[in-house]
């Protein structure tokens, strides 16, 4: 059996960092996945001249000048700014939550008449320290904002009451009392042309990379191929759940193509009321301005995880921060295994997040 200095489970974004940072150090490295593709949930898939997301909607921001350095290593991006829309019932609203919404959602125009209407819609509510994800946004946008742009969208995205939810998750979202639509702060935003899928094999040019293939399956016949493993899979699966199970958020994606030239106008379009099943749809060529003749558009179900689904969000609530920190003390102690990604790290990771904790990693054990 030929062997190697690591051996890297999964060929997602932490996996493809470290593999490029090791093949860099002269360590040899095998990775292994068990999708038939590279790029784990950043892949893309060219349909008819556009880039699809397969696993949902990537659009690349940081304000680490050091991280997107890296990443440009690795494809040019283009200048794409986010600025999804918000439909709810037969009403528009830019996101994120700005000057322009308000001026919508109230007919006001100026920066102190919004405040001043937030103010009046909480006045009696007395929240001092937001303790769910209902309070912290009533206490950052009031009451109709809540009620049409959050409460639904946010109980169908995550299949539970905006009061048993984390505060965290409402605070990703810029709030500003300016007309500005991009929907993040960062410095630096932007999709890589050609691709993630292109950006991922330019990380991996040069490593040994076996796809369809299981982690633990490979290891019951190829154990000592490596005295050092990358784990990116997830923590509980690695120890047979034997703590109990870590609870994901799950999605099924619905994906069309049109034969028309632009459905609907902008990449990111969320519905916000209970009622629409899906919580966005997006339509892919807007996110590399394309002029094609036709359109591909995905519709985005939210649904609840169950052993054998595909995990993506983790839900960070104090049950399973807990079990986490469980599975963490034992991870700790391992030698030869090194747990890493959003996965293995049960976080609500971005991408320019998890190529920073992949640096870090690769400063830790590689020098
Ligand atoms: P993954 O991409 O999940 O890679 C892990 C890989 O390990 C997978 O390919 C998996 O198949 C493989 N694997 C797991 N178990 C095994 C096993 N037992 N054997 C073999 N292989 C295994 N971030 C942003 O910055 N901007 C965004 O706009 C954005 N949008 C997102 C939208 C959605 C819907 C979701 C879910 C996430 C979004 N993210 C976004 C986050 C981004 O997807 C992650 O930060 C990134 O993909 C994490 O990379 P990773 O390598 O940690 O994990
Ligand atoms: N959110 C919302 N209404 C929206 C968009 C987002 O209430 O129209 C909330 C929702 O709780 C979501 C969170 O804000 O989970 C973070 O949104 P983001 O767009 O960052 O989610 P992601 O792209 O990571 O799914």
């Amino acid at each position: 059996m030929k062997t190697y200095d690591y051996l890297i489970v999964g060929a997602g974004l932490y996996g493809a960092v470290f593999a490029h940072e090791a093949k860099k150090k002269g360590k040899t490295c095998l990775v292994i996945d068990k999708r038939s593709h590279i790029a784990g949930n950043i892949y893309t898939e060219d349909v008819d001249g556009i880039q699809v997301h397969k696993y949902g909607a990537h659009i690349f921001h940081t304000s680490d000048k050091k991280i997107w350095d890296y990443v440009n290593q690795f494809a040019e991006f283009n200048n794409y700014i986010n600025s999804p829309v918000a439909v709810y019932k037969d009403e528009l609203y830019n996101l994120p939550f700005n000057m322009n919404t308000f001026s919508k959602m109230w007919g006001i125009r100026t920066p102190a008449e919004a405040k001043a209407k937030i103010q009046e819609q909480i006045a009696e509510l007395n929240i001092a320290e937001p303790q769910n994800l209902e309070e912290q946004a009533l206490s950052l946008v009031g009451q109709d904002v809540y009620e049409k742009l959050i409460k639904g969208y946010t109980e169908k995205q995550w299949g539970r009451d905006c009061k048993e939810l984390p505060s965290f998750i409402i605070k990703r979202l810029p709030l500003r009392f300016v007309y500005d639509n991009n929907y993040f702060n960062d410095r630096y935003q932007g999709i890589p042309m050609g691709g993630y899928t292109q950006l991922v094999a330019n990380m991996l040019e040069g490593v040994e990379v076996q796809l369809d293939t299981d982690y633990f399956e490979f290891i019951k016949t190829h154990e000592g191929i490596a005295p050092k493993t990358i784990f990116t899979g997830m923590v509980d699966e690695f120890y047979d759940y034997k703590l109990g199970i870590l609870e994901y958020r799950s999605l099924r994606f619905e994906e069309e193509k049109l034969d028309e030239e632009n459905y609907q106008g902008n990449s990111v379009v969320n519905y916000t009321e209970r009622e629409v099943p899906y919580t966005r749809i997006i339509e892919h060529k807007h996110f590399e301005f394309g002029k094609q003749p036709t359109t591909v558009i995905t519709k985005e179900y939210p649904s609840e995880w169950k052993q054998g689904d595909e995990p993506y969000y983790p839900i960070n609530n104090e049950r399973n921060n807990t079990l986490f920190e469980q599975y963490k003390e034992m991870a700790d102690k391992e030698g030869s295994v090194i747990f890493g990604g959003r996965l293995g790290g049960y976080k609500y990771y971005d991408m320019d997040k998890v190529i920073a904790a992949a640096l870090e990693m690769t400063e830790a054990v590689l020098n």
